[in-house]
């Protein structure tokens, strides 16, 4: 293709006879040797070109004439053929512009939307989580207040047992025995809060369920 495109140039530089006579031997130049591919007088067919094959200019020219019409029509229909493909494929560049440029658009919308869905979905996500967190450390400082007032119930426990041990007499003791010995019974039959850490499981089990259940993110496909 290139080798073609590059010998174009030659065909730009054609000759054109000026003088029709041979200017060797002043006779019209009428023959055309075939071997050589020139136009020559009789002399010269004479001369040099005796063996070649050679033919009138004129009629030569009309056999000649007629092959280069039926090129020049083939060529001319090659050409047409091109106008065509290249008409063609100007169309499919502004159809493949057109198609790209709304599949940017589609893919740009679809990304904001996501973006949307997903500022939504951290939003409601956080505002679980705050409502629950509040729960469970009001839940937590509950059970801490609770088990302070069991602390100090046993501390007063000890103290005053401690005290008649150190202080009380023999008749102390048994005075005050009964009374000591019957708290201490009851104490230990109460109920202690225990640190279950139910608060916490709860709160993985809530915080779970929201990342699982809740509008779940849409796989980003494009159609
Ligand atoms: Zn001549
Ligand atoms: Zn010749």
């Amino acid at each position: 293709m290139l080798d073609v495109l590059e010998n174009e140039a030659e065909l730009k530089n054609l000759p054109f006879i000026s003088c029709e006579t041979c200017t060797s031997h002043g006779s019209p130049m009428n023959v055309y040797c075939f071997d050589c591919k020139m136009v020559i007088c009789s002399s010269c067919v004479d001369q040099d070109h005796k063996s070649h094959k050679h033919s009138d200019v004129s009629k030569t020219s009309d056999d000649l004439r007629e092959q280069l019409q039926k090129d020049l029509t083939s060529i001319s229909s090659r050409k047409s053929n091109s106008l065509q493909l290249k008409e063609k494929v100007e169309t499919d560049h502004k159809q493949f512009i057109k198609q790209i440029e709304e599949s940017e658009k589609v893919v740009l919308n679809r990304c904001e939307d996501l973006k949307e869905r997903v500022d939504r979905f951290k939003e409601m996500v956080l505002q679980e989580q705050a409502i629950l967190k509040q729960q469970i450390i009001q839940d937590l400082d509950k059970r801490k207040r609770e088990i302070e007032s069991y602390v100090a119930v046993y501390n007063n426990y000890e103290e005053c047992t401690r005290n008649l041990m150190e202080r009380g007499s023999a008749s102390d003791i048994c005075l005050s025995f009964a009374k000591l010995h019957d708290r201490a019974i009851k104490l230990q039959q109460v109920h202690e809060p225990v640190a279950d850490g139910m608060s916490l499981s709860v709160f993985n089990i809530r915080v779970g369920f929201a990342l699982i259940g809740s509008s779940p993110l849409p796989v980003p496909l494009l159609s």
